[in-house]
């Protein structure tokens, strides 16, 4: 009898899979979707069984497969089928992309982490410094100038482990500033899984209205693999009609379901409204698990004993059987997509196994991303809208502060004066809030570390001229350059609109804000959280249960307060500056403002009181604010569709985004120049219709100590671009030096 070969993916940046003999003894375990071990480059690998080959031709003898360690697939036909699929479109190897679709414990990729209970917190204990104290206290230390700066950027603290293990910091550095007395070491206990011991809330008795009734009942009688947008505003009740659906698809048709929310520490009360209704029949899937815990929760839920898979964007891939819906809410947030390899959206990926699988599909939001609304208008999608607020609350007022009505005093001799960043609408607003005994939040916005200039009397900000992209401010040499195109200018004089003196301007920390606030309102409870941390994420949990429990008067925070809180006490909502979101070097930099703006504003007037929003900005005229002053959705996005339609961004056209990256600069812009001219020869010869734009420095320069180059692929035609993102990222060779590395990210959602 012939022998048995069969095609096993493995966990290899190599795009193929590799064949090998099943042995005799072991043919019956060996299935499709099967883990085998297998010897790879001399190192044992656990892999995944394709399939049969199909007789091809071997350079040399295959080996055989050392064993098979479970009776059943662990990989079901249909997730099988699935990750082929992402494997295709995000152009992967299969093999990477299975490993991220099981937990760690099947894949033997990594050692469980051993339980840590404590972890070494660095933190700045030195004042604000001005830039003139700064040149003077750091003089030519530049790494420490640039660590104390990364965690001013990182709210003021960090958790060393993050700094030197995904920073790279170095820990000579950390030393130099402790001993020199500007930031303080301390250990901090770690928690472990804060879900399970949390207290059960009880069940909404609240009686759904007539929106979210249709809503449900157009849900409930969907054709298997039907995608709904739920275009809801913030405060109607979206979680509602969720938990509708799933009572019906759950507990009467005894299906499951996965509900995906951005992130898990930052939505603890969206997932309690599960957790009083599913109780014992969701598994809630959280970082804080340990690979233990989560190879627990998984078995749980590929056996049925769990029905609800709840969690972040990997919860997608949950072993979820007999898959009767899948939610994703907040389908706009950047979150959804993996940063890394495999760069997957899972909002994507939920649509493409919803068809697979016979589910249906709900993405809600109160401000869709363009891409979705796009695919409802043109009926990809059912469009299901909740236009009001429940129990007859409405939406918050929002009015504007303009930042330019007033000159920035000594701009470059001390720090910001409080004056200067809360102004006195601002100001007066949290002191009445305060004496009412009611909650303010003010967000922070910190996406603003890329440095752009910025007229400070007219607020023009200075844009590229072939690309209406915001010119990034470089030094040595200095001068703005278009991450896109590369053009470059010097910094102008004087402002190229009004005339006016140009200033830098440079984002704040929150921590200083705090300092300021503290000082201004003495005996106020003020609170801040910024989730850059890896480290204490259940923090944010325990303060916005804080929140909740009316301990807070001020809580203060970056991006991450704007998310589904609900806390009917709030009401203030303040935006210390719109504008650094604004001027990312991205084509998404308005969509995200509008959207971060529409989202914090929800925060205000949840509850009888009422609330208002104050938004403090220097482009008060700039459509992002204008239409979230307005709560005008739908006017929003037609205006940012016009923006891009030349050139074209999408949901007008698609792209992919290839990065080079090294740790020598000259060889990544080598290699990305040769690239360009690699990918024009390709193009040129396939006549195709992918266009090609760089290859350019991104946007921030280097990460993690790898310098960074991109080139963008564009096409209106999906599968043209999958074509050549493929033949390009398996022919193209890379030279071996210089730790130079080439990633592909299909559909990205920054450009950065
Ligand atoms: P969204 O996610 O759309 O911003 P939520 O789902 O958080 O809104 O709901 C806002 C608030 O309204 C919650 O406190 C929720 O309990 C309450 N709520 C939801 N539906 C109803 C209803 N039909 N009647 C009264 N209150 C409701
Ligand atoms: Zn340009």
């Amino acid at each position: 009898m012939a022998e048995r070969r069969v095609e096993v993916a493995l966990p290899v940046p190599v795009y193929q899979n590799f064949t090998y003999t099943v042995p005799e003894e072991l043919s019956e375990s060996v299935h499709v979707g099967s883990r085998v071990v297998v010897q790879f480059r001399n190192r044992d690998f656990v892999g995944i069984v394709q399939g049969d080959s199909a007789g091809k031709e071997l350079k040399r003898k295959p080996k055989s497969i050392k064993s098979v360690p479970d009776v059943e697939p662990v990989v079901t036909a249909e997730m099988l089928a699935l990750c082929e699929w992402i494997a295709e479109y995000y152009v992967i190897p299969l093999g990477i992309v299975l490993r991220a679709a099981l937990p760690a414990a099947l894949t033997g990729a990594r050692q469980s982490d051993p339980p840590r209970k404590t972890q070494r917190i660095i933190e700045i204990v030195s004042p604000a410094l001005s830039l003139s104290e700064r040149d003077a206290t750091f003089g030519r230390a530049k790494q420490q100038r640039a660590l104390f700066e990364l965690l001013e950027s990182l709210g003021g603290r960090s958790s060393i482990d993050h700094l030197t293990q995904q920073l790279s910091v170095s820990s000579s550095v950390i030393k130099a500033l402790e001993t020199r007395g500007l930031v303080a070491i301390s250990s901090e206990a770690v928690d472990r899984d804060p879900f399970a011991s949390r207290n059960r809330a009880l069940p909404s008795t609240h009686i759904p209205t007539r929106e979210q009734v249709r809503a449900i009942d157009r849900m409930s009688a969907a054709d298997p693999g039907e995608v709904f947008l739920l275009h809801g505003v913030t405060g109607s009740g979206k979680t509602l009609v969720y938990i509708e659906l799933l009572k019906k698809v759950v507990l009467e048709r005894d299906q499951g379901a996965i509900v995906l929310v951005p992130e898990i520490a930052l939505t603890p009360q969206t997932v309690d409204r599960f957790r009083a209704v599913f109780g014992d029949t969701i598994a809630v899937l959280h970082s804080s698990l340990s690979d233990g815990e989560r190879y627990d929760a998984w078995l749980a839920l590929k056996r049925g004993d769990k029905k609800i898979a709840v969690g972040a964007r990997s919860a997608i891939f949950a072993p979820v059987a007999n898959l009767g819906a899948i939610i994703l809410d907040e389908e706009h947030e950047a979150s959804y997509k993996q940063g890394e390899n495999p760069r997957y959206h899972a909002r994507e990926v939920a649509i493409v196994r919803a068809k697979g699988e016979g589910a249906v599909v709900v993405l809600g939001s109160a401000t869709p991303s363009l891409e979705s609304w796009v695919n409802a208008a043109s009926d990809k999608y059912e469009l299901l809208t909740l236009p009001d607020r429940v129990g007859g609350a409405t939406l918050p007022r929002i009015d504007v502060v303009d930042l330019r009505e007033k000159k920035q005093p000594g701009a470059h001799v001390a720090g910001p004066t409080y004056d200067w960043v809360i102004r006195s609408e601002l100001d007066a607003a949290l002191k009445n809030t305060l004496d009412r005994g009611e909650q303010s939040i003010l967000l922070l916005n910190r996406r603003g570390y890329s440095s752009f200039v910025q007229c400070a009397e007219c607020g023009h900000v200075m844009t590229c001229p072939n690309c209406s992209i915001t010119l990034t401010h470089h030094r040595a040499p200095e001068r703005l350059i278009c991450h896109y195109c590369l053009h470059r200018e010097d910094v102008p004089e004087k402002c190229e609109k009004c005339a006016g003196v140009t200033l830098q301007q440079r984002g704040l920390g929150t921590q200083q804000v705090e300092r300021l606030l503290s000082d201004r309102f003495p005996s106020a409870r003020i609170t801040r959280m910024d989730v850059d941390t890896t480290s204490g994420k259940w923090a944010h949990t325990e303060i916005l249960d804080r929140v909740g429990r009316g301990e807070v008067d001020i809580l203060l925070g970056t991006q991450m307060i704007a998310k589904g809180l609900d806390f009917p006490n709030v009401t203030l909502v303040g935006v210390v500056d719109a504008d650094v979101g604004i001027n990312l070097p991205d084509f998404r930099a308005s969509e995200r403002c509008y959207q971060l703006l529409a989202q914090v504003a929800g925060r205000a007037g949840r509850g009888s009181k009422g609330g208002r929003v104050l938004i403090q900005t220097r482009v008060p005229d700039h459509h992002a604010v204008r239409f979230a002053v307005s709560h005008d959705y739908n006017a929003f996005v037609r205006e940012e569709l016009d923006g891009r339609v030349s050139p074209p961004y999408p949901p007008n056209t698609r792209l992919a985004n290839i990065v080079f990256s090294g740790v020598v600069e000259d060889e990544v812009s080598k290699l990305a120049i040769a690239a360009g001219e690699w990918l024009r020869e390709l193009i040129a010869h396939a006549k195709g219709s992918v266009e090609i734009v760089g290859p350019a420095p991104s946007a921030i320069e280097r990460i993690k100590t790898r310098w960074r180059w991109h080139v963008l692929l564009k096409s209106e035609n999906p599968s043209e671009l999958t074509r050549v993102g493929r033949y390009f990222m398996e022919r193209f060779e890379v030279p071996s030096t210089g730790q130079l590395r080439i990633t592909l990210d299909r559909d990205p959602v920054t450009l950065l």
